[in-house]
């Protein structure tokens, strides 16, 4: 059996007056989906993200990868749905999408496992304790100047287009979803975030706060703390805490 513990804390933050961050925490999904477009369309987008992946993934049911892959498509085409056909760019309604679901592998006969799924720049890491380490591979212009040597770490922190990302549930008919699949053992916690969280603070500020605070108050501690160093931006935490036994 598998205990599974989650804390989560959504904040408009400091600056903005919306909140367009969403989150569902309902087990077997644990997602943050971070919306963005014109008209007020982000926060629509991404409640619409959550809420369709709710009804396709009920809470208490153990889905395959397939499935989880399937209610994806399904939310990137309700977030679609919120555009008029003839809109483009900023005016298309999207959002990003990323966290973990607990899973049921059919090619090991239904061992659960943690899927890790993640569409743009939102943010799934593990800890250990010890370590901070990103599982998910953002979606962005700034990752793509990494991965090409054009930047360094500190520079795609303050670089101009630190914001665009390059994949969103959304904007185009089908949605490419990044997959990480991982045993279920001992005992597991994943952070799942918006950037709002990662731009305010360190990765060595997040260790030490996980180092401080257990347990329910880890999602508020973490997000106060974004909050307080600026808060330019919205701010969503879930903690997940699994204990296989
Ligand atoms: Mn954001």
């Amino acid at each position: 059996m598998t205990s599974v513990d989650v804390s989560v804390r959504s904040d408009v933050g400091a600056v903005r007056h919306v909140n367009e961050d969403s989150l569902l925490a309902a087990d077997p999904v644990f997602v943050v989906a971070d919306g963005m477009g014109g008209h007020a369309r982000g926060d629509a987008a991404s409640r619409t993200a959550v809420e369709t992946l709710a009804a396709s993934v009920p809470s208490g049911t153990l889905p395959t990868p397939d499935e989880v892959i399937a209610a994806i498509d399904e939310a990137n085409a309700a977030v679609r749905a919120l555009s008029g056909a003839d809109e483009s760019g900023v005016a298309v309604a999207g959002t990003t999408l990323t966290g973990v679901v607990r899973v049921r592998d059919p090619e090991s006969g239904d061992e659960p496992r943690w899927m890790v799924v993640n569409v743009g720049d939102s943010r799934v890491y593990q800890w250990d304790g010890h370590v901070l380490q990103q599982l998910s591979v953002d979606h962005s212009a700034v990752q793509e100047m990494l991965d090409a040597g054009l930047i360094t770490a500190e520079q795609a922190l303050v670089h101009p287009e630190r914001n665009v990302i390059t994949r969103a549930l959304g904007a185009e008919d089908l949605v490419d979803t990044d997959v990480l699949i991982l045993p279920i053992e001992g005992h597991q916690t994943f952070l799942i975030c918006s950037d709002g969280l990662t731009k305010e603070l360190t990765d060595e500020q997040i260790s030490g706060i996980l180092t401080d605070v257990r347990g329910d108050h880890a999602a508020d501690a973490l997000v106060e703390a974004a909050v307080e160093a600026g808060g330019r931006d919205n701010v969503t935490v879930v903690v997940v805490e699994s204990l296989a036994a």
